[in-house]
C-alpha cells in the first residue's frame, strides 16, 4: 500500500489530471490513473502540483530583528547587526529561527539554506543555534547551514579563522562571506577556498553587493573556482555590481561564471529596499543581469535573503511572494516567463544548492506543494493559497480552509 496518493493534479509542463503515488518518502509513480490504494489521499481537483519551494539564501540569525527606526543603507544594516551581536543569545536565536522556519513551511518551503554570521562578537552562537534547528526541523524543513565571515579588515583575523574552523568541525555545511566588503577581497576569497577545500564543503559568497559598477569579486571567485576544481559547488549571490558595468565587461564576466559552473542567486526584494539609497529620481535597483545570465546558460535562482530585519523590514518567508517581486522587477510577465520564475524558486534553487533527488518525477523525494491555481502565472499573479504542503511523503501543512467574502 502507498503512503499517499495525490489524485487529479496538474503539473507545470501543462499535463493535466495526473496521479502521484508516494511510498517511503519518494515518488513511486506519476501518470494518468495510477493504480493502488494509499493510507492517505489528497484530491488535487485539477490544481497545480509543484516541487516544494527552496529558499536558497536566508539569514536566520538576523531575521525578525528589525530596528524601530530603520536604517539608511547596507553598511548601516551591517553595523546594526554587528552592534547587537554581543547581546544575541542562543535562546533568542532559536526562538526567531523557529518562527521563520514554521512560517516558511506553512508557505510551502521545505528546504532552506541559511547564512549564519561567525564573528568575534557573535562567536559560534549563531552556528550552534542553526545546527540545533537543523536537527529539530529535520523532516520538516531541511536546513543547510553556511558559516559566513566578513569584515572590513584586510584579511580574516586569527581569532576569526579559529572560529570558522570550529564552525566546520561542528558540522556547518559550507562556507560563505562577503569578500567585496574588504580592500583585501582576494585574501578573503583565497582563505575561504582553502578552508572549504580542507573540509570538502561548498562555497556560497555574497558578491559585489554594491551600487558601483564592479565585478571584481565575481571574476575572482570564478577564477578561483576553476583553479580549485570547484565547478558546480560555488554559489555567488546578489552580484548587483554586474548590473552596473558596461556590456562588454558584463559579457566577459558572465562567460567566466558559466565556465566555472557557478550558480547565481538574485535577491531582488532585499536589494530593491537597500540599494541606491543615495540616488534621487532614478534610483538604482541593485538587481543583477538575470536575463543575460540565463541566456548564457547560467543557473539563476531567487531567494528571500532578509526577513524583517535591519536589511529589510518586510518578508513573510513566502517564496510565492518573493516570486511576484522577482517577476515584477525582472519584467517577466508572460505565462512562459512566470513559469520560469517558479522554476527559479524550485528547480534552479535545487541545482544551486546541490540537490539531486528533487522534482515531480519518479524516484525523487516527495517534497511537494499543491497550489490553488492551475498555472504558474495564476499562482504568482493571484498569490494563491498553498493548499497542501507535503514533506518527505507526508502531508505537513494543510491551508485549505475556505474563506468567503460575504459582502
Ligand atoms: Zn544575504
Amino acid at each position: 500500500m502507498n503512503d499517499l496518493l495525490i489524485r487529479r493534479a496538474r503539473l507545470m509542463d501543462g499535463q493535466g489530471s495526473v496521479d502521484v503515488s508516494i511510498k517511503d518518502g519518494r515518488i513511486l509513480a506519476a501518470g494518468n490513473n495510477v493504480a493502488g490504494s494509499a493510507r492517505q489521499m489528497v484530491d488535487a481537483s485539477g490544481r497545480l502540483l509543484i516541487p516544494a519551494f527552496i529558499d536558497a539564501h536566508t539569514h536566520l540569525d538576523k531575521a525578525l530583528t528589525a530596528p524601530e527606526g530603520g536604517v539608511g543603507s547596507l553598511e548601516e544594516a551591517i553595523e546594526d547587526f554587528q552592534r547587537r551581536s554581543k547581546d544575541i543569545d542562543r535562546g533568542d536565536l532559536l526562538e526567531r529561527g523557529r518562527r521563520v522556519l514554521r512560517l516558511a513551511l506553512r508557505h510551502g518551503t521545505t528546504i532552506m539554506r541559511t547564512h549564519i554570521t561567525v564573528s568575534e562578537n557573535l562567536g559560534l552562537r549563531g552556528i550552534e543555534a542553526a545546527l540545533e534547528l537543523r536537527e529539530e526541523f529535520a523532516g520538516k524543513v531541511d536546513l543547510q547551514v553556511i558559516a559566513m565571515c566578513s569584515g572590513p579588515e584586510p584579511e580574516p583575523t586569527a581569532p576569526l579563522k579559529e572560529l570558522l574552523e570550529e564552525a566546520l568541525r561542528l558540522g556547518a555545511d559550507g562556507l560563505g562571506g562577503a569578500p567585496h566588503l574588504s580592500e583585501g577581497m582576494k585574501l578573503w576569497v583565497d582563505y575561504i577556498f582553502a578552508l572549504a577545500g580542507k573540509y570538502g564543503v561548498v562555497i556560497d559568497l555574497h558578491a559585489d553587493e554594491t551600487d558601483s559598477p564592479s565585478v571584481a569579486s565575481l571574476e575572482y571567485i570564478a577564477a578561483k573556482t576553476l583553479e580549485n576544481g570547484y565547478q558546480g559547488r560555488v554559489v555567488a549571490d546578489h552580484c548587483c555590481g554586474l548590473a552596473a558595468v558596461d556590456a562588454a565587461t558584463a559579457e566577459r564576466t558572465i562567460a567566466a561564471v558559466k565556465e566555472a559552473g557557478i550558480s547565481i542567486i538574485t535577491l531582488p526584494s532585499c536589494n530593491l529596499y537597500l540599494m541606491g539609497r543615495q540616488d534621487q529620481g532614478l534610483v538604482r535597483r541593485g538587481v543583477t543581469r538575470v536575463r543575460e545570465l540565463q541566456a548564457a546558460g547560467v543557473n539563476v535562482a531567487y531567494a528571500s535573503d532578509n526577513i524583517r530585519d535591519a536589511f529589510r523590514p518586510f518578508g513573510n518567508a513566502d517564496m510565492l511572494e518573493e516570486a511576484l517581486i522577482t517577476a515584477q522587477v525582472l519584467q517577466m510577465g508572460t505565462s512562459a516567463e512566470l513559469e520560469q520564475v517558479i522554476k527559479m524558486g524550485t528547480y534552479n534553487a535545487a541545482a544551486a544548492i546541490g540537490l539531486q533527488d528533487y522534482g515531480v518525477r519518479v524516484g525523487a523525494r516527495a517534497d511537494l506543494v499543491l497550489l490553488d491555481a492551475t498555472t504558474p502565472a495564476g499562482a504568482i499573479i493571484g498569490q494563491v493559497e498553498k493548499v497542501c504542503v507535503i514533506k518527505g511523503g507526508r502531508v505537513a501543512v494543510r491551508n485549505d480552509k475556505k474563506s468567503d467574502i460575504i459582502i
